[in-house]
């Protein structure tokens, strides 16, 4: 199986020795977007549908609604806000499922997610505003404490939209446990839901790393590589098999950076840096347009939006524009673990 992904529309993303997985990068600091929820997830509440149903009914319960792939934002005269009362949350339309997401300190929070047959209603509307979670990232128009229960909600939900039926026996599956769970009727399989690890690194050699292009991309930006973890495959084998797939540079060394909930629809970005062994690129034209080795000023320079040809990184939102401020900023002692 060969599979590399998108982050996003800017960041696309792709043998061996010792193994070094650190973390690196505080706990407590989430610069890029959606990591650092403040909800207490409260998983043991999830089986107790009355207490569940109680708490939908409190009047501190906010939900968070999705219709579709966008967000239903609520608009004031300060801007956006992204929760929705109950009475609120029924007066957009059907909610299809409500997912419990947790608790912020004692206030319930929910998902829900619209009928996509309200859509075209709900954009008429002068009081509300549907947008892409990857826009009100990128823009900013909500407060940053939103964006970790945004994405929470829109894996959940978009996981619950393409997984209605029984991959066993193919019967109609009933949502469970709050949300967290789909339950076959007919074979009795549970199924939980998933989320799919992507790993997203630099490789490096010195003073220098590699950057591709896909395609796809602005065509000034360059990005991390990166690509879906395989079945029977740790982090840094699927590290330095994507390194070799797509640009041909064989690794050793990997370190971990930090991780970041990537809801397009349901990753898990996990950022390395990687010891990089050989130097020639060989492209794998079927997924990048051009990759080759840029030096920390280079780099610099683009991250601060002052290269003389307008080369650019991915923007603070995406986890690959911190992997490479890493860089920047400590060189090769990325790669001590
Ligand atoms: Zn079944």
């Amino acid at each position: 199986m060969h599979r590399s992904t998108w982050i996003g529309r800017l960041t696309w993303i792709g043998r061996a020795a010792s193994i070094a997985v650190v973390p690196r990068h505080s706990a407590l600091n989430h610069p890029q977007a959606y990591a650092g929820s403040r909800l207490e997830r409260a998983a043991a509440q999830r089986g107790d549908a009355a207490t569940l149903a109680a708490m939908a009914k409190n009047g501190s319960a906010g939900f968070y609604l999705i219709a579709g792939d966008q967000v239903v934002l609520k608009t004031n005269d300060t801007g956006f806000d992204p929760l929705f009362s109950s009475a609120e949350a029924r007066a957009c339309g059907h909610l299809r499922e409500t997912v419990f997401l947790g608790l912020l300190e004692e206030a319930p929070r929910f998902g829900a997610a619209l009928d996509t047959s309200s859509i075209d209603s709900l954009k008429a509307r002068g009081d509300l505003k549907l947008i892409d979670l990857r826009s009100i990232a990128v823009q900013g128009i909500v407060a940053a404490d939103h964006l970790p229960p945004l994405a929470e909600a829109k894996a959940i939900l978009g996981w619950h939209a393409r997984h209605r039926f029984c991959p066993n026996c193919s019967a109609a599956t009933d949502p469970a446990q709050g949300g967290w769970r789909r339950d076959c009727p007919s074979c009795k399989a549970e199924h939980f839901p998933r989320t799919d690890p992507v790993v997203i690194m630099l490789a490096i050699a010195g003073d220098r790393c590699v950057l591709g292009r896909s395609p796809r991309f602005p065509a000034t930006m360059w990005s991390c590589l990166a690509g879906f973890a395989e079945p029977g495959e740790s982090i840094e084998e699927a590290v330095r098999r994507e390194i070799h797939e797509e640009v041909g540079v064989g690794c050793a060394r990997v370190t971990y950076f930090a991780s970041q909930p990537w809801p397009f629809p349901s990753s898990l970005m996990i950022g390395c840096h990687a010891e990089a062994l050989t130097e020639a690129i060989v492209i794998d034209k079927s997924e990048i347009e051009e990759a080759r080795w840029f030096d920390r000023d280079e780099l610099r320079l683009m991250l601060e939006s002052r290269h003389p040809d307008g080369l650019a990184t991915p923007p603070p939102i995406a986890i690959a524009h911190h992997i490479i401020r890493d860089f920047i900023e400590r060189g090769a002692d990325v790669l001590v673990a």
